[in-house]
């Protein structure tokens, strides 16, 4: 079978691999369904499938290709562990890599943090490296609760889904993350998120808010699966003074965010927010799995195992991650995300004015969402689709047209009801025309780029005018 399978020209070989996956893999698989496409090659952003086929991949492995695919740079630190017959699995033991690593690691850090930091080496997922956040901020403060938000997500093991929007948690306080789009205040902007942050204060002072005083907040500096959405720094400032006036150590989930991603070597670095626990994962491992937590020494208080694993001394993680953080470095990567992430902000932005179905093109650096939305539908402010006919069901909004209401002063926009189906056409439709995008947000109705920081302005263009043939196409097949 297998050598008719390789004789057999590349489409067939595609056919056969994704038919074999579906036919064996589990119903919980994810990207493998919107994306039909078996990888044999890949460098930079480009990525060539079993068919022959090429793609600008912008997904980037959810975001943790800072470098691309199989950047020289990667490549020649991981053949150089591989050449030095190093071990490659030592549990935790400490070897020269790992040295390096933590030496280049500590180096990045805001130097508040760095000069009094711990770093804790965890399961090779960024979801573990969650699970030790919060058990090192219980066992700290000898307190359970936790602060989060609305629309966060920390990953997929129990207390990361706790912790995540998507779950009800007694434990788990959920509280307004700022955005402008859907300012569930109605009015975005700055004073949409400082009413965010009073409901948060108020919430911990009152002493009748039914919030116990917590282990700790957890929080993205931009929500990345939530729908790309900023926190402004101010915001972030006032979360800074809020935790640290009650004693409640601050957690920042940078797994998406890190290495350059926003602009900004870390995404608190814009906001000179100095975190006490700082979770690091996708980037942070050069393309392969590591994922740690840096935290100040004063919370290193738990127990000798109290997060323990097999997997946390991936060598040849530690070398390709070393490699790419001093790549980001010195060569200024992280100015460069944020120059060019404006740039393409800018040029979907003037997109939207010819496609009535962008709702919103927002972002930081290279990490940028483009809300698609139902042009006809009636103003939603949580995005629920429209369904049929039914006023007075939850989701569908009556008549009364809220900006007009002088005591909210009027919002600085009217948000159409999020279109997840119009998303999904973008999405294919992109991949028709070579261009690799996933969605995200709430009703996963976000166009979601995350592209290497080292794509050039001539593929940047590229990508910005496969999404626009994308979207005529499916703004023509929709009217
Ligand atoms: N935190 C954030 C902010 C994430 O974006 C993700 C993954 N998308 C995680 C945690 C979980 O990481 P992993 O999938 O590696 O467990």
């Amino acid at each position: 079978m297998a050598v008719t399978e390789s004789a057999a020209p590349g489409s067939a070989v595609h056919e056969g691999i994704l038919l074999r996956q579906s036919a064996r893999e589990s119903a919980a698989r994810t990207y493998a369904r919107a994306l039909p496409i078996v990888p044999v090659r890949a460098r930079g952003l480009t990525i060539e499938g079993a068919d022959g086929r090429r793609y600008l991949d912008c997904l980037s492995g959810a975001g943790t290709l800072a470098l691309g695919h199989n950047h020289p740079v990667v490549l020649e630190a991981i053949r150089a562990v591989l050449d030095s017959g190093a071990p490659l699995h030592v549990l935790d033991l400490a070897t020269p890599v790992k040295d390096a690593f933590t030496t280049e690691l500590f180096r990045t850090l805001p130097p508040a943090l760095a000069d009094r930091a711990r770093i804790q080496f965890c399961g090779p997922a960024g979801t573990d490296a969650v699970e030790a956040a919060l058990k090192l901020v219980r066992t700290a403060t000898g307190r359970t609760g936790l602060l989060a938000f609305t629309g966060a997500y920390h990953g997929m093991t129990a207390g990361a889904l706790e912790a995540s929007s998507g779950a009800q948690d007694v434990r788990v306080a959920r509280l307004p993350y700022p955005q402008d789009y859907r300012c569930p205040f109605g009015i975005g902007g700055p004073r949409g998120a400082e009413l965010a942050a009073r409901w948060t204060e108020s919430l911990l002072d009152d002493t009748k808010s039914g919030v116990p005083r917590p282990a700790g907040m957890i929080l993205e500096p931009v929500q990345g699966e939530g729908g790309v959405i900023p926190a402004p720094d101010t915001w972030l400032r006032r979360m800074r003074t809020i935790t640290e006036s009650r004693s409640i150590p601050l957690i920042a989930d940078e797994v998406q965010t890190g290495v350059g991603r926003t602009g900004a070597f870390w995404a608190v670095d814009h906001s000179g927010v100095v975190p006490d626990v700082m979770v690091l994962s996708k980037a942070i491992g050069g393309s392969l799995p590591l994922a740690v937590i840096v935290y100040r020494d004063d919370l290193d208080v738990w127990k000798p195992g109290a997060h323990a694993g097999t997997f946390r001394g991936n060598q040849l993680a530690m070398a390709a991650g070393a490699a790419t953080l001093a790549h980001v470095r010195e060569n200024g990567l992280a100015d460069r995300a944020g120059e060019l992430g404006a740039r393409m902000i800018g040029q979907l932005q003037s997109l939207a004015k010819e496609f009535p179905c962008i709702g919103d093109v927002r972002g930081r650096g290279l990490m940028i969402g483009v809300e698609i939305v139902d042009p006809e539908g009636a103003p939603s402010c949580a995005g629920a689709p429209r369904t049929t006919g039914l006023t007075g069901t939850p989701g569908i909004v009556d008549d009364d047209d809220l900006s007009a209401d002088p005591l909210l002063g009027g919002p600085t926009s009217t948000p159409l009801p999020a279109a997840p189906d119009l998303a999904a056409a973008v999405r294919d439709a992109c991949l028709d025309r070579g261009l690799i995008v996933e969605l995200g947000g709430r009703h996963s109705s976000v166009v979601r780029l995350l592209p290497p920081l080292t794509i050039t302005d001539e593929q940047a263009a590229a990508v910005v005018d496969r999404l626009a043939d994308a979207l005529t196409a499916v703004a023509r097949a929709h009217t």
